[in-house]
């Protein structure tokens, strides 16, 4: 649980490019923007760790150098709800992140947990919920016990990932960590966050499902986003006034209850918009 409301970038700043820096480096140099979380970005990873124990520790030991909270987006190639080669490729694959990810002691492995396919979407979502329970047995065992997964809300209507179902995953499955992407959950519902009282909306039912300490408690993404009938379509800045939702309305909420996420850009300008984001919070007193 993070001990404020904390910002950074999904993956490497751009901009860092020019200083060819390890990854070791990169939290020195969010620091010095001033921002304090980093998403390592997993998303092409296999069944295997794709970095090596010392690399991720020596991430891990200047992340915390630098007070700058660590967490993982998992591999894209996860699918709960397919076939069972599929969804065994998909267990070894998360836990493979997972792996890496406690290995530098990053908090959460963010992942979308799936697509339907042809499966009624009750069966789809039983069949993860009983598949992840299996995962994080797994991870219990072979001693993944600080880093949790984070079932993420997911931008299209094909996947499973609506409120509701991350919600019913977090009831059900141990070892888990809400994750909220602001910008699936307006694409999914046709923009349903429009004011504060739609933000309001979603905080609550987090809250009565899953409590105050997680609603207080929540790993987010955040970035502006455009959609279409099937959902998203692409991720957008925060300058672009066309597109929502817009942070100020999550800025608002976050002071009106007392929240303390890690909120992640995944706009185009990656750390300049999580700065963006932390200055209209901190503007807000
Ligand atoms: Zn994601």
């Amino acid at each position: 649980m993070a001990d404020r409301t904390r910002f950074g970038p999904a993956g490497v700043p751009p901009a860092f490019a020019i200083m060819k820096p390890k990854l070791q480096d990169v939290p020195g140099l969010l620091r010095q923007e001033g921002l304090d979380a980093f998403e390592y970005e997993a998303i092409y990873w296999g069944g295997k760790p794709q970095m090596k124990r010392e690399d991720a520790e020596k991430l891990g030991l200047k992340a915390r150098e630098s007070d700058v909270w660590l967490s993982m987006h998992g591999s894209y190639f996860i699918n709960f709800c397919g076939e069972k080669a599929t969804i065994e490729a998909s267990k070894k694959r998360l836990i493979a992140c997972a792996t890496a990810a406690e290995w530098m002691g990053a908090h959460v492995v963010v992942f979308h947990p799936g697509f339907y396919g042809k499966k009624p979407r009750e069966l789809a979502l039983g069949r993860c919920v009983e598949v992840l329970k299996e995962v994080t047995a797994t991870m219990k065992s072979m001693g993944i016990v600080n880093t949790k997964i984070g079932p993420e809300t997911t931008g299209k209507a094909s996947q499973l990932g609506s409120l509701d179902e991350v919600l019913q995953i977090c009831e059900k499955v141990e070892h888990v960590q809400l994750v909220i992407d602001w910008a699936h959950l307006h694409a999914r519902d046709m923009g349903r966050l429009r004011t504060v009282a739609d933000f309001r909306t979603v905080l609550e039912k987090i809250e009565d499902r899953l409590g105050s300490e997680v609603m207080r408690n929540m790993h987010c993404h955040f970035t502006k986003i455009e959609y279409t009938d099937k959902g998203e379509r692409r991720h957008h800045t925060l300058e672009e006034e066309r597109y929502g939702p817009d942070f100020a309305m999550l800025a608002r909420v976050i002071v009106d209850f007392k929240l303390r996420p890690v909120i992640i850009s995944e706009s185009p300008l990656l750390d300049l918009d999580a700065v963006r984001m932390r200055d209209l919070l901190r503007s807000l007193g």
